[in-house]
């Protein structure tokens, strides 16, 4: 298969977030000129492609990997997004306790292994881990959500259930009714955590090209890719490519890009937070298919997104380049964030930007292999919640690589065949017709 992606340097757009605002000059590695043989090539330079890099090289010291992303670094949701590291899998519902349990159990090994590449490499990283609030806008979903807490911790997943006067000592947020707090949980700054790791994987020999864009790709027992200024060849490929991997021409009917809107505000002192209220916790989330979302920046700027459906935007063609004025979806995610934080009215908004996330269907996301050559893998459509899955795939996939992926094939996002998304101008429809069905209805999960 030949496919194009020719445009697609000049369709990731340049916006900056709160976490890319605030670092240092940044010198990408060189892109690619000439051609490169290696093991295993990775397309994408986010979460889902650094995490593979890092296992591959871990594990399999002797194998040349090779990583090509567009642009720089983080350029993709991974570096735009608000930072709340969460367990759980988008549209996967806990009401069946063991496979909740299963499920919880594999997205807390995706944290801990975040929190120990951190740790032993001493990476300056922003990371805390002082638990989340999922919180509830309406009283018969927060009862529901207290059984739901009783029956899984029963199970032994560590959730604890707060009433409405219990969250207010953590958080006072205007409409809460209470909370499911998760303690293993938490929040991490992306941009940091994949800049940070880029000098250990060259030290370990991965070759990373950064703008350099794969522009087509040709299956067969070696792969080839092209780019502007050469090729690869390569084993095996990992699509790491997520809401831009229908471009190469993979997963066209199972993924929707969607462009996400988030606001910072300006760094915020002990006495503003005590004022709005904010007295714990890495960040919460809410209950509402259109999520709204909060954490924390290591400077005191409090991040906010989501919350509304003009927070959310679709392009019609599926088109992954946001090239409209965002200030409708800006001013709905600050409508949003003023209504949980009503005495924030004075706090002056400092970052905005909008970042693109694949969403599936059903919600979930899926890791696997395919091709008449079973070399090319992928770990795509997160929903926007993958800052832990994307982090996790690395392993799932370098597990695969090796064919040791017994323990993650009862894992929902395992090999998950993608339901049908129709083509235009139904997909345009459909999108606008389920989103005014379903702006303010409650979210598929825990
Ligand atoms: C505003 C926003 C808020 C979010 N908040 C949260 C949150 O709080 N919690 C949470 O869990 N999740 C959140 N998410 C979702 C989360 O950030 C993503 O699920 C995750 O970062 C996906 O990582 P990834 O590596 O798969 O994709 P990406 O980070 O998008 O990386 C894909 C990379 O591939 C590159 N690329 C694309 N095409 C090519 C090509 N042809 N050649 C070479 N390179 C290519 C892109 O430039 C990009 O760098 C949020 C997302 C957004 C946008």
């Amino acid at each position: 298969m030949s496919t194009e992606a020719a445009t697609l340097l000049d369709e990731i757009d340049e916006n900056r977030s709160v976490w890319a605002a605030g670092k240092p000059p940044y010198e990408p590695q060189p892109k690619l000129e000439g051609d490169l043989v290696c093991d295993v090539a990775i397309i994408g330079g986010g979460f889902t492609g650094v995490s593979t890099a890092w296992h591959l090289s871990e594990l399999l010291p002797h194998k040349s990997v090779a990583l090509l992303e567009a642009k720089v670094l983080a350029n993709g949701a991974s570096g735009r997004n608000g930072g709340l590291m969460l367990n759980w899998v988008n549209g996967v519902e806990t009401t069946d306790t063991e496979r909740a349990k299963l499920v919880y159990d594999a997205t807390r090994e995706g944290i801990d292994i975040v929190e120990r590449i951190i740790r032993d490499n001493a990476l300056p990283v922003r990371f805390r881990r002082d638990g989340t609030n999922e919180i509830f806008t309406d009283p018969a979903r927060a009862e529901q959500g207290a059984r739901d807490v009783e029956r899984l911790s029963k199970a032994g997943v560590p959730l604890r259930f707060l009433s409405a006067s219990e969250l207010r000592e953590h958080l006072q947020l205007q409409g809460a009714c209470g909370a499911i707090h998760d303690p293993t949980a938490g929040q991490i700054d992306g941009v940091a955590f994949i800049r940070a790791q880029l000098p250990l994987l060259l030290g370990r020999g991965v070759r990373i090209c950064e703008n350099t864009p794969v522009l087509g790709v040709e299956e067969g027992k070696t792969i080839t890719l092209r780019t502007p200024h050469g090729t690869v060849r390569a084993g095996a490929v990992v699509l790491a490519t997520n809401a831009y991997t229908p471009r190469l021409g993979y997963f066209k009917r199972g993924i929707v890009p969607l462009h996400s809107h988030a606001i910072a505000t300006e760094p915020l002192d002990e006495a503003t937070w005590s004022e709005l209220g904010w007295r714990q916790g890495a960040g919460f989330s809410d209950d509402l298919d259109r999520v709204a979302y909060a954490s924390l920046t290591k400077d005191g700027e409090l991040v906010f997104g989501g919350g509304s459906n003009a927070a959310y935007d679709y392009v019609y063609g599926s088109r992954t380049r946001f090239d409209r004025p965002a200030d409708k979806g800006y001013a709905a995610v600050h409508a949003r964030f003023l209504e949980y934080f009503p005495k924030a009215k004075s706090v002056r908004i400092a970052h905005r930007w909008t970042g693109t996330v694949a969403v599936t269907m059903s919600r979930v996301c899926t890791m696997g292999v395919m091709g008449e050559h079973r070399n090319i893998y992928y770990a795509v459509g997160f929903s926007g919640h993958g800052i832990t899955l994307a982090n996790l795939a690395g392993r799932v996939l370098t597990d695969l690589y090796v064919g040791a992926d017994e323990r993650w094939r009862a894992q929902p996002f395992y090999q998950q065949k993608l339901l049908y998304i129709p083509p235009e101008p139904l997909r345009w429809a459909g999108y606008h017709a389920f989103t005014k069905l379903t702006g303010k209805s409650p979210r598929r999960h825990a």
